[in-house]
């Protein structure tokens, strides 16, 4: 009673996870129509697959996110990696299976994007395992922890381009040969937290294909939407180059 419960936004009344509900509402939800391929929502993008994935076949078959990554979704995301919010994954975790219900019901298992061991350490947890664990228990899909792992330290992705970010995580990920058995013939479900250029999923969806998937699919929380205008010119130059 001395302490009345406080609001992380400052906004007032706290809600779910300390957030207040003002906050909680300006979260955009990608629960209209959206690219089969990548999970950009239609109103910024309209077709069957978006022109970015007609253009470029991805590594992963189908991508799916919670919600846009902007101002409002930053902030709680942000929390969980890296201020020890680990009680806001449960309700991540049912975002997530919420969003994604038929990419579920086909995924063998599930897995997270998995954290360098150094990183591990010095952060205590994986904040994609922390995502992916109970989303598995939710949903009764086998998890599969450690089926992925990522056999070089690779420099943070934020401030990297697009081909700077693939090049950084080129072959950075593997499924041992002792864990092929738990991926081979598999449609494996990877979850991350944020997906900006999709650099670091494609290349853990290549290493899960090259020990046997069948299919991956990547589920996120969140994803960078590029206003139309700019991806426009993206096709532009990826056409030119062709
Ligand atoms: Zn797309």
């Amino acid at each position: 009673m001395l302490f009345p419960p406080q609001t992380i936004d400052g906004g007032p009344r706290p809600l779910a996870g300390g957030f207040s509900a003002d906050a909680w509402s300006r979260i955009r939800f990608l629960d209209g129509p959206v690219c089969d391929g990548c999970g950009v929502p239609f109103d910024y993008d309209p077709g069957d697959r978006c022109a970015a994935c007609l253009a470029k076949p991805r590594a992963f078959d189908a991508a799916r996110a919670a919600c846009l990554y902007d101002e409002t979704s930053r902030d709680p995301i942000l929390k969980l990696k890296h201020a020890d919010r680990l009680d806001l994954a449960p309700m991540f975790a049912r975002w997530l299976s919420r969003t994604a219900r038929v990419l579920i019901e086909e995924a063998d298992a599930i897995a997270p994007v998995p954290l360098h061991p150094w990183r591990l350490l010095r952060r205590r947890y994986n904040q994609a395992a922390e995502i992916a664990r109970p989303l598995a228990a939710l949903t009764g899909t086998p998890y599969l922890p450690d089926a992925l792992v990522r056999r070089r330290a690779t420099e943070t992705q934020g401030g990297k381009s697009g081909s700077g970010r693939r090049r950084n995580v080129a072959g950075a990920f593997q499924v041992p040969p002792p864990r092929r058995p738990l991926v081979e013939g598999q449609r494996v479900l990877l979850v991350d937290d944020v997906r900006t250029t999709g650099a670091t999923l494609e290349a853990c969806a290549r290493a899960l294909k090259a020990a046997g998937a069948s299919g991956v699919d990547v589920l996120t929380l969140a994803m960078v939407v590029r206003p139309l205008s700019l991806r426009q010119k993206d096709n532009r130059h990826a056409s030119a180059r062709r």
